[in-house]
């Protein structure tokens, strides 16, 4: 659930968006997971944009933490000495991944030290918490390292290679694709339009939008039911669909 699409950096591997700029507001975000509630128990904040920028995040951890949702969240980092000190002990709060390549990303590694410093604060705090387990990641790796050390309890360190999102990847490929979207996971952009996936950061797959018709109607309409089969069946369901790689990187991170 992208409770934003606005961020506070400007990083290279990041796609932008065209879509309008937005903050989904505390009263959508409360009719969104109603909706979500029946299919899952657990959902991340975030497609684009930064989560930590929303101005009413403590709202929204509140209406997950009364509807039983536990929320997985990315940041670039930077804010995690301000708004994310709300989430250390959260009891809706249960993983924060960490985008530690965001600042060599920006071109700004003259202030990494004013970078680190609040993100080591909330880890000290995390861990004196006992929650959210935090996964720390450098995906700006050259060659192919691939691996995730357990740094302390509830510590991981990730390495990765860059990720490129499918609207800015170069060339395509006719292979079956090998994709989790609609298997494990869907979106639903700030706007309210449901996509098939976490990659389609633009909604050029969506299957419709919230703001028209419940969820439990678009994942029961025809072209969504044929989308699920498609993917079954290892077929594009769009253009982007050949242009995605995820699945490699999904695949070695398990
Ligand atoms: S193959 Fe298509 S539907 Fe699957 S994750 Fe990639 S872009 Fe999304």
């Amino acid at each position: 659930m992208e409770i934003t699409n606005i961020c506070n950096l400007d990083c290279a591997f990041c796609p932008q968006t065209g879509r309008q700029e937005a903050f989904m507001d505390l009263a959508s975000f409360s009719q969104v997971a109603e909706q979500v509630k029946p299919f899952t128990d657990r959902i991340l904040l975030h497609v684009m944009g930064e989560p930590l920028l929303h101005p009413d995040l403590e709202g929204i951890l509140e209406v997950c933490r009364e509807k039983g949702l536990e929320v997985e969240i990315t940041t670039n980092g930077t804010l995690l000495g301000t708004a994310g000190m709300l989430l250390p002990g959260h009891p809706a709060v249960t993983r924060v991944n960490v985008s530690l390549h965001s600042m060599e990303e920006n071109g700004d590694t003259d202030h990494y030290h004013s970078y680190i410093r609040p993100v080591a604060a909330f880890l000290e705090k995390a861990f004196m918490e006992g929650s959210p387990s935090v996964c720390l990641r450098f995906w700006n790796g050259t060659g192919e390292r691939r691996e995730t050390k357990v740094l302390m309890p509830g510590v991981l360190l990730q390495y990765d290679t860059p990720f490129v999102w499918p609207v800015d990847a170069e060339g395509s490929s006719t292979a079956p694709i090998r994709c989790f979207g609609l298997r494990d996971h869907l979106g639903i952009l700030v706007d309210g339009s449901v996509v098939p996936c976490c990659l389609d950061s633009e909604g050029i797959l969506a299957l419709g939008n919230l703001k028209e018709q419940p969820l439990a109607g678009i994942l029961d309409a025809v072209h969504t039911r044929k989308a699920y089969r498609d993917i079954c069946n290892r077929k594009p369901i769009g253009e982007l669909c050949t242009h995605c790689n995820f699945h490699r990187r999904r695949g070695s991170q398990g």
